[in-house]
């Protein structure tokens, strides 16, 4: 993804996996985006997907507001998620003096086309008299307006203290579009790697996405397992991940993903990832489903009788006791 042409003005980009640059990818799309400072991504909404994204680099604020009227203004670093739900009108803008990268997600595959809804877009092709009745300006205060989307937006760098909203109020919705993933610590540790995950249980509003943070160190392994009711999307954020797939049928493949690219598992695939590197690797994963769910071979193996494995394997007892006892979710564990 990172190396394909994508859309682009001066620094600033973005780069799309969708179904068009990634077949297999029905349920999941993604988007590599950098804002230069003084740039945002427009005001817009998307009518068929949520969006969640993760900050890689420099910082950002959101603007969103829910259908309640409530508008919330957030500011992100690295490390930190939002989820916008589907249809709610938001903004991205880059704060500070240094670009800000970040990588957002969508829980449908063919999000972006004749999906996403700018307010350039719309205003710059209603007819003036229409926009005069709507909006209360003068018909020809619309004569400059831009006549199509504008996508990244040029002004000068937004103040460090958020701006009041045009109608007067700040107020954090319940349910907050901001939630600070890496801040946590890990959700878990293992001598292999560690992992962050945010699923709905710890940010509310996320009810169709979780994400995670995978780490692993040089030779570390998530073991084979898969997801019963998601699929899964990998940004890989550091070079030499060995991807395994098993897609039943005798069908095996493994590939190296590097930085920058994008790996696709569908729900219910077997899969597992390494680190055949030297180098600690991050992994960006999201899934389509507000709810975390993986089962691991190992921790299958470890929920059945020894005489039942015994059977399968063809092998003695004293091989079949030798699997491990419990999930070993990332090895060496
Ligand atoms: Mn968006
Ligand atoms: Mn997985």
């Amino acid at each position: 993804m990172d190396k394909s042409k994508g859309r682009e003005d001066g620094g600033s980009f973005g780069k799309k996996a969708t179904v068009k640059q990634l077949p297999v990818s029905t349920g999941i799309a993604g988007i590599s985006m950098k804002l230069e400072p003084g740039v945002a991504r427009e005001l817009h909404w998307h009518a068929t997907a949520a969006e969640w994204a993760y900050v890689i680099e420099g910082r950002c604020r959101t603007t969103v507001l829910n259908p309640a009227g409530k508008s919330e203004t957030n500011g992100f670093e690295p490390g930190d998620v939002c989820y916008f739900p589907r249809g709610y009108w938001h903004s991205i803008q880059c704060l500070g003096d240094q670009p800000s990268h970040f990588i957002l997600i969508f829980d449908n595959g063919y999000f972006s086309e004749f999906g996403t809804f700018s307010i350039t877009d719309w205003i710059g092709h209603a007819p003036k008299d229409l926009l005069s009745k709507s909006l209360g300006l003068p018909a020809t205060a619309f004569d400059t307006f831009p006549k199509s989307e504008v996508y990244f937006v040029h002004g000068d760098s937004p103040p460090e203290t958020p701006a009041m909203p045009h109608q007067g109020h700040l107020e954090t919705p319940p349910k907050t579009h901001h939630y600070k993933l890496l801040d946590q610590g890990p959700t878990s540790s293992f001598a292999g790697g560690r992992e962050w995950l945010v699923s709905q249980a710890e940010f509310p509003i996320s009810k169709t996405i979780t994400g995670v943070v995978l780490e692993l160190g040089p030779n570390g392994m998530r073991g084979f397992h898969w997801h019963p009711d998601a699929d899964e999307w990998q940004y890989v954020m550091s070079d030499d991940i060995s991807i395994a797939l098993f897609g039943a049928n005798g069908r095996f493949a493994v590939e190296t993903l590097n930085k920058g690219d994008v790996g696709y598992i569908p729900q219910g695939y077997g899969h597992s990832i390494e680190n055949v590197g030297d180098e600690v690797a991050r992994i960006l994963i999201a899934f389509n489903s507000g709810e975390y769910l993986a089962i691991d071979v190992s921790e299958w193996i470890a929920g059945n009788p020894n005489y039942l494995l015994a059977a399968h394997f063809i092998q003695k007892l004293d091989v079949i006791e030798k699997f491990p006892k419990r999930d070993v979710f990332i090895a060496p564990n």
